[in-house]
Order: structure tokens, then C-alpha cells, then sequence
């Protein structure tokens, strides 16, 4: 498919088969893929933009999958159509923490009105990150009407997904021991709800507990707002139990954010850091592949290495080459 136009129209017909082969096209790292793939996207974006994007994070086990499943199956029910996308730099499509698998929410992956896509392979999490955002336009323009970004707490991942979404959920188990949740500081204080799962069977008792104890440590971590105050909550995935209370959280927050336009300024915001960020990642590798840059480069490094030359004159050094003509 060589056409824009191809892309586009299948697209907005919510042809799925075509959605996932926009989504392939965006995910190219070919060049002529990327300027149809720009082409496109343009496009789409006008009809992009009035899915609810909700962002979950969580350790491995805390129960996303499960969570997604429950959350996209009552969604559905309720006539919403859901698309579930990851932002996991570390997984490749054969290995590694492979997300948002259909094989993990399998009565999900069935549904009509469910759109599963597992990240984009390899890359860094700049590059992984900007594909879902395509992606997430390309959804909206399908139809989708809401958009479930999961993320596992790799690096950076949870602030890149939470620079794309409007509601971000932190989803965590009781006992389980700070450390061994990998609860950094800085998770929860992106959170607009946490959410203590499997709070079922033996474990409700440990999972109220588990509430009173972030309830506090959020009360210090995430000043309330004239708007928000980010609530703890409990659930079960596996149960089905207060699911939709989660859910009711999210249209709150979504009411409240609207009506005082920080959505709207919120996402502004968003789109502008996103440009910046592509800025960024454009002028790094135009500078890399400066011939004199990546001659260079070789020895440099060698020398930091050794010690021979400092890191900041080899890159004062490298930097210099910015006054010089582009090759
Ligand atoms: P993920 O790695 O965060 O995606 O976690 P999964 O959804 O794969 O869940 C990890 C394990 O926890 C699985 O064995 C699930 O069946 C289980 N699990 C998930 N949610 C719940 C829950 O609400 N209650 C209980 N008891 N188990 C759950």
C-alpha cells in the first residue's frame, strides 16, 4: 500500500485490518514509511483527540493484564469501544516483557469493539514512546473511545506514559513490600489514582491496610489541587469486585479536569513537550551521523575510556563540529 489516502479512508471506515497496517506503517523505521506514515497521521489527526487516554502502570503481577481485561470487558459492555497499546522499550516481539499480549487478555482480544496492539519492537523509549502516540491518533481516528496505555516501570517509562495520557493509574498489591514493588518515589507522584488490586478472598483485610498506607504517603507525595486530590482505591481484577469504581474515578477526574479546562491545557501542553522531544531526538541523530562526528566519536570514546581525555572536553570537543557546515 503505497497510497496515504488507502491508509486514511480504511482508517476512518474502522476497518481494523487497515488500522493495524497504519500502525505497522508508523512503526516502520524505513524512509519512504515514515514520510507516508507522516502523511497519514496528518491526516488523522483531525478526527484524533476525544478518546478518554488512560495510562496504568504497575510491577509485573500486580495484575495490569487482568485489570485491562476486566476494565475493557466492562467497558465494552457499556457500549465503549477499547483499544489497549504498551510502552515497554525492553520487549521485542519474539522475547523480553512482552505487554498488552493477546494471549494475556484473551477474552478481550475476542471482542469486536477490543483493539489489542503489544509495543513496538526494539528502539529506545523516545522512539517506542512517539510511535504509541501515533498509534493513539490512529485509534481515535478508528473509532476507539478509549485508549489504555500499560506500562511496566522500566527506566522512564511510567513519565512517558504519563506525558501522553489524561488519567494515570498506578496499580499496586498489599503486602508485598515497597521493595519489592520497586515503588519509587517518583511513580506516585504522577499517580491520579492508586489502586490496590486482588483485594479479594484472605487479602481484603491486607489490601484496606494497604490504602490507609498509601493514602498517606500520597497525601505528602501528591499535594491535593483546588481540582484533585488523588484517591486510593481497592479492587479486584480477578473478581470483577469495584471495578467500576475505578472507572467512575476516571469520568470524575475527566468531568472536573474539562470543566476547569486544564484538560484541554493539559493536552496542549503535552503536544507541545511531544514536538519538542522529536526536536530533540532529530537533532541527536542528524549530529550522530555527521561524518566527522562519527570518526570522531570512535576515538573519543576510547580515550574516555582510558582516561586519556576527559568527558567533558571529548564532548566539547564533539560539539565543537555544530559550527561546522552539515555533511
Ligand atoms: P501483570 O504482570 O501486572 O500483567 O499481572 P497479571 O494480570 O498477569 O496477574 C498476575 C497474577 O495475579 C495472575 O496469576 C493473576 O491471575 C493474578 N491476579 C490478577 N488480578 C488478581 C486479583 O484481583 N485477585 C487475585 N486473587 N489474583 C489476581
Amino acid at each position: 500500500m503505497k497510497d496515504p489516502q488507502t491508509y486514511i479512508q480504511g482508517v476512518l471506515n474502522k476497518d481494523r485490518r487497515v488500522l493495524s497496517k497504519t500502525i505497522t506503517l508508523i512503526e516502520s523505521s524505513r524512509h519512504d514509511h515514515k514520510a507516508l506514515s507522516r502523511q497519514v497521521i496528518d491526516s488523522l489527526i483531525p478526527h484524533s483527540g476525544k478518546a478518554v487516554r488512560l495510562g496504568i502502570t504497575g510491577v509485573p503481577g500486580a495484575g495490569k493484564s487482568t485489570f485491562i481485561e476486566s476494565l475493557g470487558m466492562f467497558l465494552i459492555r457499556k457500549g465503549h469501544k477499547v483499544a489497549v497499546l504498551a510502552v515497554d522499550p525492553s520487549s521485542t516481539r519474539s522475547h523480553g516483557s512482552i505487554m498488552a499480549d493477546k494471549t494475556r487478555m484473551e477474552k478481550l482480544s475476542i471482542e469486536p469493539a477490543a483493539f489489542i496492539r503489544p509495543s513496538s519492537s526494539g528502539g529506545t523509549l523516545g522512539g517506542v514512546a512517539s510511535k504509541t502516540r501515533e498509534t493513539m491518533i490512529a485509534c481515535e481516528a478508528a473509532g476507539f473511545d478509549v485508549l489504555i496505555i500499560e506500562t511496566v516501570g522500566v527506566g522512564q517509562s511510567e513519565t512517558t506514559v504519563a506525558s501522553m495520557v489524561d488519567f494515570f493509574m498506578v496499580l499496586m498489591i498489599a503486602g508485598a513490600g515497597d521493595e519489592i514493588q520497586g515503588i519509587k518515589k517518583g511513580v506516585l507522584e504522577l499517580a491520579d489514582a492508586v489502586v490496590v488490586n486482588k483485594a479479594d478472598g484472605d487479602n481484603i483485610e491486607k489490601a484496606k491496610q494497604a490504602r490507609k498506607e498509601y493514602e498517606s504517603a500520597l497525601h505528602l507525595l501528591r499535594p491535593e489541587t483546588m481540582t484533585w486530590s488523588a484517591p486510593v482505591l481497592t479492587c479486584s481484577a480477578l473478581k470483577m469486585i469495584d471495578i467500576d469504581k475505578t472507572w467512575e474515578t476516571v469520568l470524575n477526574h475527566r468531568k472536573k479536569f474539562t470543566d476547569s479546562g486544564e484538560l484541554e491545557e493539559k493536552r496542549k501542553k503535552q503536544a507541545v513537550a511531544w514536538m519538542q522531544a522529536l526536536v530533540g531526538d532529530g537533532i541527536k541523530e542528524w549530529f550522530y551521523r555527521k561524518n566527522d562526528v562519527r570518526k570522531s566519536l570512535t576515538k573519543l570514546r576510547c580515550d574516555v575510556e582510558k582516561g586519556s581525555v576527559s568527558p567533558t572536553s571529548a564532548a566539547n570537543d564533539l560539539l565543537s563540529r555544530l559550527d561546522e557546515p552539515i555533511n
